[in-house]
């Protein structure tokens, strides 16, 4: 058996070609890639802040996979779009990074 070749995954932010470290966010629809901490909070913010996006598509649960392995489940996008944010801006006093559930 051939493996398949490698997928490329580009940064749903930038486009720029993600590295295996990158994060990588999950829900039914598919998966999107970020290069990093940044990447992800620009994405999941203007996402969630479009005026052109739906109040269900803001409110799809997710799951998002971390440069650790780490995975946290999200009930939906702007909860996921907290915890992005206080993730780059980093500060543990944040509440918003307890935001969704550690997945084991
Ligand atoms: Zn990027």
């Amino acid at each position: 058996m051939t493996q398949p070749a490698h997928k490329r995954r580009i940064c749903s932010y930038d486009m720029a070609e993600v590295s295996p470290e990158g994060y990588v966010l999950a829900e039914e629809q598919g998966e999107m890639y970020f290069c990093d901490a940044r990447c992800l909070c620009l994405w999941a913010v203007h996402f969630v802040t479009n005026p052109r996006r739906s109040e269900e598509q803001k409110r799809i649960a997710c799951e998002l996979t971390m440069p650790s392995g780490e995975r946290r489940k999200f009930t939906d996008f702007i909860e996921a779009a907290q915890w992005s944010a206080a993730n780059a801006l980093q500060g543990d006093s944040n509440p918003w990074r307890e935001n969704g559930i550690k997945v084991d």
